[in-house]
């Protein structure tokens, strides 16, 4: 049955106006489950005058009542993780305990946020001059846009609004079209919470509301994660437009594998980080590059039989590893790859485009997928597959993998596993990419730290969440005041603080 999925405006749940609509699907079954109206320009418009409404009083909210809404909310999405899972499992198609898992992660950032009034202390000077003292203010932006890819349907916005919250912004989030339905439930549990109506707002809709918000001069700054092509479409647009901007794009994340690593732990680490979730995350990785061809041959005998062994199955399934993609589109995307890398001449040693589950023909599923012999000039090494496809690309040396890593496009993850020191020192100080991993394959920085990649993978100059987060969603004034003489004391045509 298809159900009308509907936008959140002004504290209540809004029905479009249904000018244009696009289908929403359960990945397992095939299955048309909903029935999304894209919001036209007018609509977002409309949205963002009620945002802006709602600012004055929302930014004038001290830091300590913003933060106890978002303690609240926390609280809420403790107690309905379950139901908030299986809103994500239905649409996205990703395994029950990964959609708990990237709830978690975005509850991290929650749990950061409701520290505002610590991360909002400003920054003060006393005696600047001769009693004339100096004190820093972080001031809201306003009303803040937020435009989310499909991967990451409760854990991306919440990279993003708990911190643009807790800082006295108003938020318009702009979710994936593909599985939009966990937004609606987060913009409930934040109302529920004790949020005022307006200060967060959910626009259904595609490139036309996105571009309704990029041009919109009421909004001030717009946070993005998504592909690179529309990362840096954004950026540029937003930046026309005088907005400030994050936008975090694609990626192509290799882990080194030295001679002397631990081959077991660099397997295990393996499996999960380029098959958990089915390949479809930014930190995933898809590029393993053994150093060494003995390096090689024994990571890649490790490596097929765990690959040919995985559980794949509904992510309602209780024993899968990983479920199916997340459309009929990008199933055939990720077939296509397979396709390209084997007619330019890697070698397929696990092939997942036959793989079927009974009972789930019409499921986007595909098997996990594993080359060998992957070269730098091949499609499959130089762009993003977003799928359960991890190429070896044997490197003869140290210095050939690191350079491989520092001429590729992407620059999002990273990972090294050695047993040596200086080894590991050298990759983590040298490499040109925004997150690194030693002996860790998915090194995703917590909350309190901030997330975010280097070259076409991060468009912008702040980083998601933790200090950078706040920083982006503030702006800084600088306040220099004299007491409690001065003008009482005569007109003065020196700087104060030359005196
Ligand atoms: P996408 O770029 O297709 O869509 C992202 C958002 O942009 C969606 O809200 C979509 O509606 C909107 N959009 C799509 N086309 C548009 C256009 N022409 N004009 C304006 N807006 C448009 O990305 P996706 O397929 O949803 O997500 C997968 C991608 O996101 C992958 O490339 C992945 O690496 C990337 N991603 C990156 C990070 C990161 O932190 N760097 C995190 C998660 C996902």
């Amino acid at each position: 049955m298809s159900q009308e999925i509907h936008h959140f405006i002004g504290g209540r749940r809004v029905a479009g106006r249904r000018v244009r609509t696009s289908s929403v699907f359960n990945p397992a079954t095939g299955e048309e489950t909903g029935s999304l109206s894209l919001a036209s320009a007018d609509e977002v418009r409309e949205a963002v005058a009620i945002a802006r409404q709602a600012f004055p009083a929302w930014a004038d909210t001290t830091p300590l009542r913003r933060a106890r809404i978002l303690n609240r909310f926390l609280h809420i999405l403790e107690s309905r993780t379950d139901e908030l899972a299986a809103v994500i499992t239905a649409e996205h198609g990703k395994v029950l305990s990964d959609a708990k898992g990237e709830i978690q992660r975005g509850m991290e950032v929650v749990e950061f946020a409701t520290a505002a009034p610590q991360l909002l202390k400003g920054e003060y000077t006393a005696d600047v001059g001769t009693a004339v003292d100096s004190y820093g203010v972080r001031q809201p932006l306003g009303v803040v846009a937020g435009i989310t890819p499909f991967n990451f349907p409760a854990m991306v916005p919440m990279w993003m609004f708990p911190v643009a919250l807790a800082s006295g912004n108003c938020f318009i989030l702009k979710p994936s079209e593909r599985d939009p339905s966990a937004s609606l439930l987060l913009a409930e549990w934040l109302k529920e919470a004790g949020l005022p109506d307006g200060v967060f707002s959910v626009v259904q809709g595609d490139k036309e509301a996105v571009d309704a918000l990029l041009i919109d001069p009421g909004i001030a700054a717009v946070s993005f994660v998504g592909s690179t092509p529309i990362a840096r479409y954004i950026y540029e647009t937003a930046a026309r437009t005088g907005k400030r901007c994050q936008a975090l794009g694609g990626a192509k994340n290799h882990m080194v594998v030295m001679p002397d690593a631990d081959l077991d732990q660099a397997v295990d680490a393996l499996m999960g980080a380029a098959y958990g979730s089915a390949g479809e995350r930014c930190m995933a990785v898809s590029v393993a590059v053994p150093v060494g061809e003995r390096t090689a041959d024994a990571l890649i005998e490790r490596l097929i039989p765990k690959v040919q062994a995985l559980k794949i199955g509904p992510g309602t399934d209780p024993e899968a590893e990983m479920g199916p993609l997340v459309t009929r589109q990008h199933l055939a995307k990720v077939r296509g790859y397979i396709d390209a890398g084997v007619a330019e001449g890697a070698k397929l040693l696990v092939d997942g485009r036959d793989f079927r589950r009974q009972g789930y023909e019409d499921g986007y599923f595909i098997g996990g997928t594993l080359f060998d012999h992957v070269t730098t000039d091949m499609t499959i090494y130089k762009e993003e597959i977003f799928g359960p496809v991890l190429s070896v690309a044997r490197a003869p040396d140290y210095a050939t993998a690191a350079r491989w890593i520092n001429e590729h496009e992407f620059g999002n993850g990273t990972a090294i596993f050695t047993r040596d020191g200086d080894t590991a020192r050298e990759f983590a100080h040298r490499i040109q990419v925004g997150m690194v991993g030693v002996n860790v394959p998915i090194p995703v920085p917590m909350a309190f730290h901030s997330f975010g990649g280097w070259k076409a993978s991060l468009f912008g100059d702040h980083h998601m969440h933790g200090p950078e987060g706040v920083r982006f969603y503030t702006k800084l004034k600088t306040v220099t005041g004299r007491w409690p003489t001065g003008i009482r004391a005569g007109a003065e045509f020196v700087m104060p603080t030359m005196k």
